[in-house]
């Protein structure tokens, strides 16, 4: 195909993998534009020039000033590319506005854990400079066809451009997560340019507040999430987070469309940060692992435990208080726990103390780490992910990749991707895992008992295994669904 026929996608987000990454949306934003560009579409990305972002993104020029934009402090644009393999690389669009983005921390959060104060202004800004280069105030000659926005953070661009009177591409959103939203003092609409007319109902306003993401769903052309099970959940309560209502007005615009891994990156057979790389032909060099990451973790180097891993943030959401509940029965199985993550506090106090009166059984990392995340995945035999929602999940996707049935509550994207166990679900090949309604420390913990009698069958077990590691999680089909989306409304 011609690159003048290329689709022009523009998209914008908060996070990119491997520059800033505080979950899913960091490895999408990274896998679905290099799946999208493997489909001939021509896409560059949108993103704040945190330190990790203007270090990371290499021959970066000046493309454009915004020297008095209204509202915000003076702003450069930057193109540069963000390489992700020897291969494959993305056009990428800094946003360099050292007031805003040049400062320790996370892209959220401050060192001690607070939203930055100024975060409506950091994404009213991400936000505004995606709606000027999203229409014909553009300084720059690539003009997108379409604006791909995930997320808060970038949800005021629809807003912007539907106040906008001149040409101007149509918008999608996706929505990564619901329960964040983005919501501001009614001040904050004057504060970011936008209408006072613009804070109704029919409009921005969200229960009082300004709300990012309602003023997406509201005024973007079409709403994406990520797994067709949660775009049913979230019109409805508890799961729709106040905003069922609207969603349910314009479900005729929203689409479901599953998360795909990077199926290079998430790879057994090639993977980088592994003791040792396996494959589903080649099981036993998978324990090889398991040995290394007990002794890592400093738990007792026994293949005949089964060995559950979890990989998250540490939030009521994942489900990590059950977990913490359930841990002095699950100890005496036996089985053993490794849990890497962070963010809530004093759940990280929690597991941190039944560490250390179970040293053993139990260990764990606060932090972020991605090359243990790798190990966890290969080295335990079951992945644990015990979330109250999820909108699709991705952990749940790689541990399968790499032989390790996963638990999971039956919720949004882990309905969508799991294959329960049932006798039926075995003789038909597909079982690839353990799924459990409603959410109980009961039901989680005689879910936790019928994989460590199942670990117990090794042909069983293997059985689990290679169906699990069988299955395409690849970005190809979900691509391709965006694409069609895109074609649909420029048509
Ligand atoms: P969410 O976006 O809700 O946090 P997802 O399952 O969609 O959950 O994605 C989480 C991503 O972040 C996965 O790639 C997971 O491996 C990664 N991750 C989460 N916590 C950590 C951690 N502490 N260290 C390394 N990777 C992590």
């Amino acid at each position: 195909m011609q690159s003048a026929q290329k689709l022009k996608v523009l998209f914008i987000t908060s996070e990119i993998y491997p520059l800033c990454k505080t979950g899913g949306l960091g490895d999408v934003s990274a896998s679905l534009p290099v799946a999208l560009q493997n489909l001939q579409t021509d896409i560059k990305i949108l993103l704040p020039g945190y330190p990790s972002v203007m270090q990371g993104v290499k021959y970066k020029r000046k493309i454009s000033e915004f020297k008095e934009l209204q509202h915000f402090p003076p702003t450069t644009l930057l193109a540069g590319k963000l390489a992700l393999s020897k291969t494959e690389s993305l056009s990428v669009l800094v946003i360099d506005c050292p007031g805003l983005y040049a400062r320790e921390g996370g892209p959220y959060l401050d060192a001690g854990g607070y939203d930055w104060p100024d975060n409506a202004l950091r994404f009213g800004l991400l936000s505004k400079i995606g709606a000027i280069l999203s229409s014909d105030a553009s300084p720059l000659k690539w003009q997108p066809d379409i604006a791909h926005c995930n997320d808060w953070q970038s949800g005021l661009t629809p807003a912007y451009l539907h106040f906008h009177s001149g040409a101007k591409a149509p918008t999608v959103i996706t929505i990564h997560n619901l329960a964040f939203q983005g919501n501001f003092a009614p001040g904050t609409v004057i504060q970011l340019g936008l209408p006072a007319s613009s804070f109704n109902v029919h409009g921005v306003e969200y229960y009082g507040n300004l709300s990012f993401l309602k003023a997406g769903i509201y005024y973007a052309d079409h709403i994406t999430t990520v797994s067709s099970n949660y775009a049913k959940e979230i019109q409805k309560e508890p799961l729709g987070f106040g905003m069922q209502g609207l969603l349910t007005t314009r479900s005729k615009q929203l689409t479901g469309i599953i998360n795909g891994i990077d199926i290079e990156k998430w790879n057994p057979e090639t993977d980088p940060h592994l003791a040792k790389n396996y494959s589903s032909k080649k099981l036993s060099n998978k324990s090889f692992n398991k040995a290394v990451l007990q002794q890592r973790m400093g738990l007792d180097v026994d293949d005949a435990i089964p060995l559950f891993g979890v990989i998250s943030r540490l939030t009521y959401q994942k489900g990590t208080d059950l977990l913490i509940q359930i841990i002095p029965d699950f100890v005496k199985l036996p089985a053993q726990l490794v849990i890497l993550g962070s963010t809530h506090v004093e759940l990280e106090a929690q597991l941190m103390s039944l560490a250390k009166e179970y040293p053993q059984s139990i260990a764990v990392k606060i932090g972020f780490d991605e090359a243990l995340s790798h190990l966890i995945e290969a080295g335990s035999d079951c992945f644990l992910m015990p979330s109250r929602f999820e909108p699709c999940g991705l952990n749940q996707m790689y541990s399968q990749r790499y032989g390790t049935p996963p638990i999971v509550h039956a919720t949004g994207g882990l309905v969508d991707t799991v294959v329960n166990l049932t006798p039926d679900t075995l003789a038909n090949g597909t079982a690839s895992g353990f799924s459990f309604s409603p959410i109980t420390t009961g039901n989680l913990f005689s879910t936790i008992q019928l994989v460590v009698e199942t670990y117990r069958n090794t042909k069983t077990w293997q059985k689990l295994q290679k169906n699990a590691m069988a299955k395409d999680f690849s970005w190809q089909a979900s691509a391709a669904a965006y694409q069609e989306i895109y074609r649909s409304l420029i048509a």
